[in-house]
């Protein structure tokens, strides 16, 4: 994704109006990497820009879509998610707080399909499930052994 100043400027091209809503949300996405859905990205803006609506969310991230300057990630866990890294790479869902993550793979990223069937590919994209660190840490915390610790020292 172009930086808030460099939208802006396509957004005047455009002759799309360039609302200070718009421009909170290049600013609020560029260079996010937390992978926001349109509703936790409400969420921060409303907090700095109280009234703003879901509808001038949803649009301004389509409208970014299109563009090409964001990328829209759906991989069935909770909802779409919109990331301004467009460039080629994968994801890590955590399927505990649904944190979404940029990793890079160790193998060659160049899979091919061993029955192509004609099908033409454009992109690969893996998505790996499971649990972030943070999940991770507060589970094994949690772990049966410590409860039953707990439990004996009541
Ligand atoms: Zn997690
Ligand atoms: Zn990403």
């Amino acid at each position: 994704m172009r930086s808030p100043t460099e939208l802006a400027q396509v957004f005047r091209d455009k002759q799309l109006k360039l609302k200070p809503q718009r421009q909170l949300l290049f600013s609020r996405l560029h260079q996010n990497k937390s992978h926001p859905t349109a509703e936790s990205l409400y969420e921060i803006a409303s907090k700095q820009m109280p009234g703003i609506s879901l509808r001038t969310i949803y649009q301004t991230l389509g409208e970014l879509a299109e563009m090409g300057e964001l990328q829209l990630v759906d991989v069935g866990i909770g909802a779409t998610r919109f990331d301004p890294n467009t460039g080629d790479h994968h994801h890590f869902v955590c399927e505990s707080c649904r944190a979404m993550h940029d990793v890079d793979i160790l193998t060659s990223p160049k899979m091919s399909l061993r029955r192509g069937g004609g099908f033409a590919v454009n992109e690969v994209g893996v998505v790996f499930c499971g649990r972030c660190n943070r999940c991770n840490h507060k589970q094994q915390v949690r772990s049966p052994e410590s409860q039953a610790k707990d439990k004996a020292s009541n």
